[in-house]
């Protein structure tokens, strides 16, 4: 079957593969050893930071790396209220988003259990937080804001800038969960605190992430992990470095290839989007029309079980419901029910991702086995007005 789940993760980049290559065996080495070797692979992770640093406007210093964005997120929003508590401050409070991909909502909840208050700003229909509540949450007690860049189930991206905007004047710290759209569109992580990437969604190896900490920052983070004194002692751990070498390698290739990518995967969500119309297909698609990550498509086929229809199409293609991270739970997406669908239609919702490896065919095949799996099951479930 043809791969349509870039939200889940993304293929390796053939060119981060090959980057990554020698750093298994060949040139085998800790970055933290002394000797030839070592020094070889310190220059390579070196080489990585300045890549990554590259494509989101940091400073290679700024980039500390994590085993993924998961790690990422919970290094920001422990690690900064561990920092703020050791300097005396007495800020107790977490403003997160409703639609907060897991590891940052589960993150604050542990915290909530340390004397730590979380609200939550709720989201428009389209997915955007909502701003004017979002300023009414914010107080002199808030310590962090965090809020993602781009929706990992429905794609929404979020006006970072006029949220910047809002969070400078209150003095509070802002972290931006940013693994969906680094690598995807032009980001600048100059204006944030702490910034969390994701080399698995953006053509790089999995098992691989960074925190961008702000050198301008109120506080660097206190590490949440405790071992030597790699990545300045933020995250200790022998850094691996055919995973770095290969998350550089794909931030290199991302920063000549966005362009091209956002062009290209855009338009092969609009092809799929018309061909489905070409079928006569009745459908609902989520999030607003323009902001929106490039070849994310959350679309729902009104009366048909999302998960019928998944298995219906497997032969032919990879799609999911909702979150990965999720699937398997029973509990229905809380993105999809903070843009406050219905219940039928939140079941039948399917993530749909035309990555930078999918074609115009591919795009088509999309269409035709979901408008023929869609006939189907609407007749089997009596519904012949469609
Ligand atoms: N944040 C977002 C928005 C994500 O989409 C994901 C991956 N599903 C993560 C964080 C976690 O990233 P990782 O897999 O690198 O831990």
């Amino acid at each position: 079957p043809v791969y349509l789940d870039g939200h889940a993760t993304t293929p390796l980049a053939p060119e981060a593969r090959a980057a990554m290559d020698p750093w298994w065996h060949q040139r085998a080495g800790n970055p933290n050893s002394p000797h030839r070797h070592g020094r070889f692979a310190d220059a390579a992770v070196e080489t990585a930071r300045r890549q990554v640093a590259e494509l989101i406007g940091a400073m290679p210093g700024e980039v500390y790396f994590t085993s993924g964005a998961t790690e990422a997120n919970n290094l920001a929003l422990i690690g900064s209220v561990l920092a703020a508590r050791a300097q005396g401050d007495t800020r107790t409070q977490l403003v997160v988003s409703a639609i907060e991909h897991k590891s940052v909502l589960n993150a604050a909840h542990a915290l909530e259990r340390q004397g730590i208050t979380v609200a939550t700003a709720p989201v428009t229909a389209d997915g955007v937080i909502n701003l004017e509540r979002l300023s009414q949450m914010i107080s002199k007690a808030t310590l962090l804001v965090s809020v993602m860049a781009a929706n990992n189930e429905i794609g929404a991206l979020q006006p970072l800038a006029a949220i910047a905007e809002i969070v400078r004047a209150s003095g509070s710290l802002l972290h931006v969960d940013a693994a969906q759209i680094v690598g995807k569109l032009p980001f600048d992580a100059s204006v944030f605190d702490y910034v969390s990437l994701s080399s698995h969604k953006m053509y790089g190896p999995m098992g691989i992430g960074a925190l961008y900490v702000s050198g301008a920052a109120a506080y660097r983070p206190q590490p949440i992990l405790y071992g030597g004194d790699q990545e300045g002692g933020l995250r200790p751990g022998t850094m691996a470095t055919p995973l770095v070498v290969g998350f550089g390698a794909a931030a290199a290739l991302a920063t000549t290839e966005l362009h091209n990518d956002t062009r290209r995967t855009r338009a092969l969500a609009e092809r799929f989007e018309e061909a489905l119309r070409e079928r006569q297909v009745r459908f609902t698609r989520h999030g607003a029309a323009t902001a929106r990550l490039p070849g994310s498509v959350s679309v729902a086929f009104d009366g048909i079980d999302a998960s019928e229809l998944i298995a219906a199409v497997s032969d032919q293609i990879s799609i999911s419901e909702g979150s990965a991270c999720q699937s398997g739970q029973i509990t229905p997406s809380h993105v999809l029910r903070a843009i406050g669908l219905s219940d039928s239609l939140l079941r039948s919702t399917v993530r749909i991702y035309f990555g930078r490896y999918n074609s115009e065919d591919d795009a088509v095949l999309a269409a035709e086995a979901i408008a023929a799996a869609v006939a189907k099951l609407r007749l089997r479930t009596g519904d012949r007005l469609q």
